[in-house]
Parts: structure tokens; sequence; C-alpha cells
């Protein structure tokens, strides 16, 4: 029997700097020989925070259609899931609350993409990883996932050492633990995000030692490729279910927020 393989993290043009319509992620994801996937574009958020990556709350209702449109085009032959990815910025959980709440969502993830005003993933604002004590950044950074974890907002978190994007490891690692328990504790399972792979890490989020605590604490894995152009669908899954089986990881995915497997 075949793995019944989904893919929870992919994106469409809403959030402004992805390509392709869900139309096409769903035919490359039957393409790669995947079971479902589930489209976890950029949530609105308060206006105040990060626009320009993501849809507007105005565009709530287009992306739920378009996405539901792509879902009935392939009913009998792929499984096609509508999710978000949130992120957690201190001050914004009423707001993100009041989105997750007004409709129905198979999946939702909860990134952290921001430390205070710095948006430590974009390659604009690399620079700061130098002006600051990376031991700190990391110990701030797992404080903000542990205070997602708390929200119970979310039903994974996104991509969870993503500081080390352009290279920057994680200096002692006791943080990222303390914050898996906290996942733990919780319930919460965590994307398994391929991206790294294809960035200057070179490495999946989270790294070998990182999945095999995480597996060792219970915590489950939800495979995401986090395509932002439709070519990107199910990249390096092989590569994904090694790192976590290799660890006896389990692989998870949800539907209507219930997780299975
Ligand atoms: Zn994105
Ligand atoms: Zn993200």
């Amino acid at each position: 029997m075949t793995l019944a393989l989904f893919d929870s993290h992919m994106h469409t043009p809403l959030c402004g700097h992805a390509a392709g319509t869900p139309t096409e992620y769903a035919q490359a994801a039957l393409d790669a020989g995947l079971s479902g996937v589930c489209f976890t574009d950029h949530m609105p958020m308060p206006a105040w925070y990060d626009a320009p990556w993501r849809m507007r709350l105005d565009q709530l209702q287009e992306y739920r259609d378009s996405v539901l449109a792509a879902r009935e085009a392939f009913a009998g032959r792929l499984e096609v899931r509508l999710g978000l990815e949130a992120d957690y910025h201190p001050g914004t959980e009423r707001f993100v609350e009041g989105v997750l709440e007004a409709h129905t969502w198979d999946y939702v993830i909860g990134s952290v993409h921001y430390i205070g005003a710095w948006g430590f993933d974009n390659p604009e604002f690399v620079a700061e990883y130098d002006a600051r004590d990376l031991g700190s950044i990391y110990r701030h950074y797992y404080t903000l996932i542990e205070g997602a974890a708390r929200t119970g907002l979310f039903d994974a978190l996104g991509h969870l050492d993503l500081p080390k994007k352009f290279g920057h490891r994680d200096p002692d690692g006791y943080a990222a633990l303390h914050a898996l328990d906290v996942v733990a504790e919780r319930g919460l399972s965590l994307d398994f995000n391929t991206a790294g792979w294809r960035k200057p890490v070179r490495e999946a989020y989270p790294a070998p030692d990182l999945t095999r605590a995480a597996a060792d604490r219970g915590i489950g894995f939800v495979l995401g490729s986090d395509a932002h152009r439709p070519q990107e669908v199910g990249s390096r899954f092989t590569d994904a279910l090694k790192q976590i089986h290799d660890v006896g990881g389990r692989v998870v995915n949800y539907a209507g927020r219930v997780r299975h497997g």
C-alpha cells in the first residue's frame, strides 16, 4: 500500500509573492503522486502588520472560493483542503481569532516571521543578524514560539527553526528544546517544511537533531513544501520522510482541524 501523502503548506498569488493558480498547484500535486494538498496562504492580519506579504481581509472570500473551486475540479482524484498560515505576533491574537472563527478551516499553521519589528527571514534585513547576539536572537525567537503554542489558535507551528534560513545556526539549542516541551504539552504538531532545502542553509525545518527531539516528545510532523510556485509542490518529500522515519517520528495531517495519522 502506498502512503497517502499530503502537501499541507502552499501559497496562492493572493499573498502577492507567489505564482500559479490553485488549480495549477493541485495539478502539480497530482503529477507528483500525492493524495492531497492543503492550501495555507498567508492570512490577513491587522492592517499595520506586514501588509505587502499577505492577502487583505477583503480578499479572504476570493481565497476561499479559488481553493474550493480547485477542490471541485479535482474531486475524486486529489483531496484539496483549505487552511491558512497565520502569523503569531503579540497583540494580533484577537484579530487572528476573529478570522479563524468566521469560517471553517481544515488546518492552521502558526508562524513567527518577526522578532519585534524585525522581519528576520527577509533577505533585505539579513545584516541585522550581525548587529545582534545570535544566542539572544534564538532565545527571543523561541519565547515567541512558546507564546504561539500557548494561544491555542494553531494546529502546528511553521518552520520551527526559521532563523537559520541564511546560515545563522542556533549556538546552544536549549531554548529550542524548551519550546518543544511546550509544543508537546499543548498537543501541537510541527510543519515539516522542505523549503529550507531550497534556502542558503540547505536544511529542512526542523533540523535533524530537532526532528529527533520532537519525535522523542511524541510530536507529529505535517509535511509541507511551502510552495510559492506549482513546481515546488511535494518538493523533497522522500528526503523528508527519511529524516522523520530515521528518528521514529510520525507524519500526520489535518482535516477540519482534526488530526489524522
Ligand atoms: Zn510566503
Ligand atoms: Zn512562513
